[in-house]
Order: structure tokens, then C-alpha cells, then sequence
């Protein structure tokens, strides 16, 4: 039986790409999850009722708005109360828009930062009491390459990710000796709906054909020429909340294809 068999976790954004990926390999690991997101409230349900049909573990659905932190602490109440506790949080929510920065919307702009960044502040800060009442937490904020290097006209975007490279490294310093890790996950392009809704966009700041924008804009990045896959996103989430990973914290861990090594 898995280490994790009945631990539970939060994984925000998880009712789409890479977030949905890896609320399924928890559970199949025997791991009881909230999962979180927005989209169709029936796919929702059926994804829900699915996980916890397939995998034999509780899933709740939450459907707190990363933009709220009332709303996030409300989520974290959910698995401390139905759980009895929340030992994995995976922030993982995270939205882009793609424009030069002498056009970028403020409305985008400041969502991208509340949602990358923000969102893991609250969702930390409800989230530790739970985790330092057992003396033992796993905190996972998916980040980017965008938190290791930058990319034009993606400037909110990159910003948010450095900074939740930063609140990744001051947490688990704060955290270091309750047994508690705190990572971060710096995918290069994973192939999600997130990415394929910024072609089109890109495609009108460039000047490309959507094939120029996989080949020449994203893939030109990734060393390996392929999309990093939600399995391998979600085996590396696993490996950090296993034993064999109890000493890895303050890690901002590349999973890129070889892109950051540029
Ligand atoms: P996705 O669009 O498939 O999923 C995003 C999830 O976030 C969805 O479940 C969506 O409903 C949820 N979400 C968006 N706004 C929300 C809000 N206000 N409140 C609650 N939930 C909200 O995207 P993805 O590609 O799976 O991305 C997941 C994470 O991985 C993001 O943080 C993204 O920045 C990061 N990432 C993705 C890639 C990639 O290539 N796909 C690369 C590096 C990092």
C-alpha cells in the first residue's frame, strides 16, 4: 500500500490539464482529494463521482474562486472538516493572457497575479495549521519556466511565477523543522487546454500560422521537441510528497525538457 493511502489533498484548478492529472494519481494512490476549478458543473460532477468510483477514495469538489480568500479558506475548511486534515496542497490553479505590455489589460494583469500568486498565499496560510497540528505537510506550487526565465509579451504571467518561486523558498524556510516540505514545479509546455488557448493570441502578437507557434514559439524553447506530459507533472508531484523526498524543500524543480538549461 502507498505511503500516501489515506492522506488528503487539495489540488486547485483541477478540474482541467495538468491540475486533473495529478488529483487522479494522488487518488490512485489511495489519496482522499478536493478537487477545484472552474467549468461545467456537470463534468464536474462526473469527474468527481468518477475519481472516487475508479479509485475507491473520497472526492469532494470545491468550487472556491481562486480570486476569493475568503473562498480559499473556505476550500481548505472543506478538507480539514470532511478529511480530518489537509497534509498535501498543490497550488496549481493559474490562468495566462498573452500581449505586449503597452496593451496589456489591467484586468488581466492583476487576475494573473491574484490567481498564480495570490491564491497560494491564502491557500498556505489557511492550509499550515492542519499540517503543523501532524507535524507533517506537503506544499507543491506549480510555477513554470516562466518562474526561472522570461518570454515576451507575457509580462504578468512571468512575474507571477517568479514570485511564486519566492514564496515557495521563504515558506519552506518558515516551515523547515514542523515537517513540512515546500516545492515548486517549473513545467516547460505541457500540451492542456491552457496552452492551446494562447495560440491563437500569439499568433496575432507574431505574426505566425498556429503550426509556426508550435514549432517556432513553443517547441523552439524545449530542447527535447516535445510537450512535457500531465503524467510525468504528476509522477515528479508524487515523488515530493513521498519519503524518499522528506529532504527536499525550498526546491524550484525544472520539469522542461531541457528549456531552463538554455
Ligand atoms: P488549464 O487551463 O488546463 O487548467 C487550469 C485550471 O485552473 C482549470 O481547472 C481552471 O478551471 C482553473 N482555474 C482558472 N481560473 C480559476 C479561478 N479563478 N479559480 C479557480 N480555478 C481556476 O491549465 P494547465 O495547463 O493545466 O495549467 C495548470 C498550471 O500549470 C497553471 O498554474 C499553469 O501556469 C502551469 N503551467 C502550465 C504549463 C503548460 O504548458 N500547460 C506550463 C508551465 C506551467
Amino acid at each position: 500500500m502507498s505511503s500516501l493511502h489515506g492522506k488528503a489533498a487539495i489540488v486547485t484548478g483541477s478540474t482541467s490539464g495538468i491540475g486533473l492529472g495529478i488529483a487522479r494519481r494522488f487518488a490512485a494512490e489511495g489519496v482522499d482529494v478536493v478537487i477545484n476549478g472552474l467549468g461545467d458543473a456537470a463534468a464536474i460532477e462526473a469527474e468527481r463521482a468518477g475519481i472516487e468510483a475508479e479509485f475507491g477514495v473520497r472526492c469532494l469538489y470545491s468550487s472556491a474562486n481562486m480570486l476569493s480568500g475568503a473562498e480559499i479558506a473556505d476550500m481548505v475548511k472543506l478538507a480539514v472538516d470532511s478529511f480530518g486534515g489537509c497534509d498535501i496542497l498543490i497550488n496549481n490553479a493559474g490562468i495566462q493572457h498573452v500581449a505586449p505590455i503597452d496593451e496589456f489589460p489591467d484586468e488581466k494583469w492583476e487576475a494573473i497575479v491574484r490567481i498564480n500568486l495570490v491564491a497560494a498565499f491564502h491557500s498556505v496560510k489557511a492550509a499550515l495549521p492542519a499540517m503543523k497540528a501532524r507535524g507533517w505537510g506537503r506544499i507543491i506550487n506549480i510555477a513554470s519556466a516562466h518562474a526561472l526565465v522570461a518570454s515576451p509579451y507575457k509580462s504578468a504571467y512571468v512575474a507571477a511565477k517568479h514570485g511564486i518561486a519566492g514564496l515557495t523558498k521563504t515558506v519552506a524556510l518558515e516551515v523547515a523543522t514542523a515537517g513540512i516540505t515546500v516545492n515548486a514545479i517549473c513545467p516547460g509546455y505541457v500540451w492542456t487546454p491552457l496552452v492551446e488557448a494562447q495560440i491563437p493570441d500569439t499568433m496575432a502578437a507574431r505574426g505566425l500560422t498556429k503550426e509556426q507557434v508550435i514549432n517556432d514559439v513553443l517547441l523552439e524553447a524545449q530542447p527535447t521537441k516535445q510537450f512535457v506530459t500531465v503524467d510525468q507533472v504528476a509522477g515528479l508531484a508524487l515523488f515530493l510528497c513521498g519519503d524518499d523526498a522528506a529532504s527536499m524543500t525550498g526546491a524550484i524543480l525544472s520539469i522542461d525538457g531541457g528549456w531552463t538549461a538554455h
